[in-house]
């Protein structure tokens, strides 16, 4: 016994003055690293509605309805429970328009919770974006 406990104090003496491995979650957060995918926001102030995002996300996690042609008001919303966070729709995006944030605790009672929706007029494709990417022209 004494024999075992001469190998232990050099060992607790080492660690007594380390700095914890962990944090005091949820007390204390740590910094998500740079390029982190949480979850999907939509910039409705950028969104030309290309449906890029809605045609190449491969959960089917992002719907987009027409609520007035005319007045071309768009209606997203994007199904974060099935999200899969694979950033394809901010990589697609042609106006940053879909970026993912720097969530990670996502857990909800109920999964409806989890939808988000986003009414908005579809803006119009600023002459910037127009090298991006030629094919949007034809959805436009
Ligand atoms: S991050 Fe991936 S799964 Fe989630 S909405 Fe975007 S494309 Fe779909
Ligand atoms: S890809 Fe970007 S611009 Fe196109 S509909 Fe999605 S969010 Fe809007």
């Amino acid at each position: 016994m004494g024999k075992k406990l001469g190998f232990f104090i050099p060992e607790l003496w080492r660690h007594i003055f380390k700095k914890p491995a962990t944090v005091d979650y949820p007390f204390e957060k740590l910094k998500v690293p740079k390029g982190f995918r949480g979850l999907p926001v939509l910039n409705t102030e950028l969104c030309i509605v290309c449906k890029a995002c809605e045609r190449d996300c491969p959960a089917e996690a992002i719907e987009i309805r027409t609520i007035l042609e005319e007045e071309k008001k768009f209606q997203m919303t994007i199904h974060n429970d099935r999200c899969v966070h694979c950033g394809q729709c901010a990589d697609v995006c042609p106006t940053n328009a879909m970026t993912l944030n720097n969530e990670f605790e996502l857990s909800e009672p109920s999964r409806w919770n989890m939808k988000f929706r986003y009414a908005y007029t579809r803006q119009l494709r600023k002459k910037s974006d127009r090298n991006v990417d030629e094919k949007d022209k034809e959805i436009l």
